[in-house]
């Protein structure tokens, strides 16, 4: 009867040393644009994300909203005097990807992008929400963020 150790010779002895993990899906772990590309890829939490950090508490950010689903915090580069990002506790690569979860997580993050300006106090005057996505749509943090920028006039088009 035909065995596979027949092509290999005599079988050997089992290996001690500890099998690895398994291996997690060929993006996974990796930051940034390289999650973009998975449309409707969802993960609780993503090793090295720098927002799943943040929302872990893991890394450390000015949080202003601290919510069951979704926290908000300062932007470290703000372009404009309020500049706060707005994002879901778990972990969705774009807003696309927030969207197909139809669980009513994306309204609900936008709802509190709301609360944010009226919190600064820029709902009055005005404010943009930006979600951007993908490489040329200039997205740098693979984890579906919303930026509420406020508290000057703002420009059209964007740049
Ligand atoms: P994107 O470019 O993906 O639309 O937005 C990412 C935003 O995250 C940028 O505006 C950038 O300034 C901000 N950012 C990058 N690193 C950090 C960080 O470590 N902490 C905080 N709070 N914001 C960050
Ligand atoms: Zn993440």
């Amino acid at each position: 009867m035909f065995r596979v150790s027949d092509q290999r010779g005599p079988a050997r002895r089992p290996s001690r040393r500890p099998r690895s993990p398994p291996r997690r899906p060929p993006d996974s772990g990796k930051p940034g644009l390289h999650r973009i590309l998975l449309q409707g890829h969802y993960d609780r939490a993503v090793p090295d994300c720098l927002f799943c950090g943040i929302a872990a508490g893991q890394v450390q950010a000015t949080i202003v909203l601290d919510g069951k689903r979704v926290v908000a915090f300062r932007d470290t580069s703000p372009q404009a005097p309020t500049h706060v990002l707005v994002i879901p506790r778990d972990h969705y690569p774009d807003v696309a990807a927030l969207a197909s979860a139809s669980d009513g997580l994306l309204d609900e993050l936008v709802g509190q992008a709301h609360e944010v300006a009226v919190a600064e106090g820029i709902d009055g005057t005005g404010y943009r929400i930006v979600f951007n996505t993908g490489r040329e749509g200039g997205q740098t943090v693979g984890h579906a963020h919303a930026h509420v920028l406020g508290g000057r006039p703002m420009t059209w088009p964007p740049g």
